[in-house]
């Protein structure tokens, strides 16, 4: 299945797809989408949100760094998938760095292989959708 011969409008299309569906349904939003010869890299981050600090209960909001995740080698559309989701670390007052959490993206590998499976599936009804409205 070809993406789009049509870069531009194809991107634009997904990208404006990604952000409606993606975006508060599942706390993660799309920041980019790019697409190259045989790979397409998609950017996304989770919604900043207080944490309830794990050591001493109280809130923040306050964050201390990102991380970036790739999960990469998903193949897609005749191309290499590469997501990138950048993970914060929240910082409290008590000194305690914590990673952000979020029920989509506990850990690693089970969700990841989740992930990957909800953002392709979310590509391919954009994919059919790009080419019934161009038909
Ligand atoms: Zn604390």
């Amino acid at each position: 299945m070809e993406l789009s011969r049509n870069q531009n409008g194809g991107i634009n299309m997904l990208y404006k797809y990604f952000t409606e569906k993606l975006t508060g349904l599942q706390g993660l939003s799309i920041e980019k989408v790019e697409e190259n010869h045989n790979t397409i890299h998609i950017h996304c981050k989770l919604e900043r949100k207080k944490h309830k600090c794990p050591c001493c209960g109280k809130l923040t909001n306050t964050i201390h760094d990102y991380r970036e995740q790739v999960i990469k080698d998903i193949p897609a559309f005749g191309k290499y998938v590469f997501i990138h989701i950048k993970k914060r670390r929240y910082r409290c007052t008590c000194g305690k760095r914590f990673a952000e959490k979020n029920k989509f993206l506990p850990r690693y590998h089970r969700m990841t292989n989740r992930l990957s499976a909800y953002i392709i599936d979310k590509l391919r009804d954009a994919v059919t959708y790009t080419s019934v409205a161009r038909e």
